[in-house]
């Protein structure tokens, strides 16, 4: 039975393991290798099994451990056009990493099915996935995001797992220490989704069916876990959505993450 392991999530590092002890796929790999690695083990799970890693665009908080993880263990890697050119310029990969494109159609990949869809964001050409694992369930993964796009809202929606960015508390963001560019960037169409935004996004997706949301991304200066939760919490309150009876919600830790309720 597929299972989704959040084990990094946030600016210092994102990283995601989706499927069983037997195979799986790795979305971004956002810490060293070995750091990814231990954090497998430390679930029962081993970087053999390991079929592909999806990356979802080229900033280092997402792929800091790809050469390494790709190189070593002989992992396939998949991503953007864009993406794929942005990191050999910026000589990340070399030709010991054997990567490829993902069309918008998506692919196959043992038994699962991997569909990409753009995001906003201020890199050459970001992708969220949606992933359909054997047990018949699409699970979605939608970070580094301005805003939820059109296409984007049709590839979350009927997903059974979201793992949705709760970036940042727009309050928090504006009366903080970052310097005005970088909040003009945060908050602009091409930067990060904030807990409002988020919150009303999981609302539409609840009421088209989703049931389980991964609070993910989470700034560790312009957020607190509990704030995100509990801003998601209320507007989904508002519209008479109960907890744990309606939908689960979590919010992913920075590291350490166990398989979330699946
Ligand atoms: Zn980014
Ligand atoms: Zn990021």
């Amino acid at each position: 039975m597929p299972r989704l392991y959040p084990l990094f999530s946030g600016s210092s590092g994102n990283c995601y393991y989706l499927g069983s002890s037997e195979r799986g796929i790795l979305i971004d790999t956002g810490r060293s290798a070995k750091q990814i690695v231990t954090a497998l083990g430390d679930n029962g799970l081993d970087i053999k099994n390991v079929m592909g890693i999806f990356v979802t665009h080229e900033h280092s908080d997402h792929i800091s451990g790809l050469r390494v993880l790709a190189s070593r263990n002989r992992i396939p890697v998949f991503a953007s056009p864009g993406t794929i050119s942005a990191l050999s310029q910026k000589n990340i990969i070399d030709e010991k990493v054997e990567i490829s494109p993902v069309t918008l159609t998506g692919m196959e990949i043992g038994d699962m099915y991997v569909t990409p869809f753009h995001t906003s964001h201020d890199c050459a050409e970001g992708y969220g996935y949606t992933v359909l694992t054997s047990d018949g369930r699409k699970t979605a993964f939608a970070t580094d995001t301005g805003y939820i796009t059109e296409e984007m809202h049709s590839a979350l929606e009927g997903s059974d797992t979201v793992v949705i960015e709760s970036n940042h508390d727009v309050r928090m963001l504006q009366n903080g220490f970052y310097p005005y560019v970088l909040k003009e960037r945060i908050l602009s169409e091409k930067g990060h989704l904030s807990n409002d935004a988020c919150a009303d996004k999981i609302m539409q997706l609840v009421e088209k069916g989703s049931t389980r949301f991964l609070l993910a991304h989470l700034s560790r200066e312009n957020n607190i876990p509990v704030l995100a939760e509990n801003t998601s919490v209320c507007v989904l309150s508002q519209h008479g959505m109960k907890r744990n009876e309606d939908y689960i919600l979590k919010v992913a830790p920075e590291k350490g993450g166990e398989a979330f309720i699946y």
